[in-house]
C-alpha cells in the first residue's frame, strides 16, 4: 500500500523568504553580468541556479524563521550548488551595501540570526493498555 503523503506547506505569508529570494536574485544578476557573456538578464547556468535556490527557499524546513543558508544546520543544497552560491555571495556580498543598501543591510542582519531548533520528531505513543502491538509486517486482515 502506498504511503500517505500531504502537501508540503510552510508559512504562507512567505515575507522573509520573499525578501531573501529578491536578495539572491540581485546577487546572481550582479555576478552573472560581471562574469558571463550571455547574461540576458541571466545566462542559462545562472537561470538554473536561481530556479534551484527558489525551490530550496520555498521548501525550507525553517519556513520564514530560516537563518541564512550559510548559518544553516541542515544544508539542503547539493555540494555543487552550495559551492556555486558561495562563489556568487563572495563576489556580490561586499558590493550589495553600495549598490543595494537596503537589501544588503537586511542580509547582514539576517546573517546574525542563529538557526532555530527544529521541532523534535514526533514520538511514537505506546498503544492503550490492553491493545497488543502488532508484530512488524503482520497482516491484520483489514486492508
Ligand atoms: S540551506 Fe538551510 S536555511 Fe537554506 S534553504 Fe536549505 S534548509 Fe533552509
Ligand atoms: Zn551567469
Amino acid at each position: 500500500m502506498a504511503a500517505k503523503t500531504t502537501e508540503f506547506v510552510t508559512d504562507p505569508s512567505f515575507v522573509r523568504r520573499a525578501r531573501e529570494l529578491k536578495t539572491i536574485d540581485v546577487m546572481v544578476r550582479m555576478y552573472c553580468r560581471d562574469h558571463h557573456d550571455n547574461a540576458d538578464p541571466l545566462c542559462p547556468r545562472c537561470v538554473e541556479l536561481m530556479r534551484y535556490a527558489a525551490r530550496r527557499l520555498e521548501r525550507c524546513v525553517f519556513g520564514d524563521a530560516k537563518p541564512t543558508c550559510s548559518n544553516c544546520t541542515v544544508h539542503c543544497y547539493t555540494a555543487d550548488k552550495r559551492e556555486e552560491v558561495r562563489v556568487v555571495m563572495r563576489y556580490a556580498g561586499p558590493r550589495m551595501l553600495l549598490r543595494h543598501p537596503v537589501l544588503g543591510i537586511g542580509h547582514l542582519i539576517d546573517g546574525r540570526r542563529p538557526a532555530p531548533k527544529l521541532p523534535a520528531k514526533p514520538v511514537r505513543l505506546a498503544p492503550p493498555v490492553g491493545v497488543e502491538d502488532a508484530a512488524p509486517g503482520s497482516d491484520t486482515g483489514d486492508g
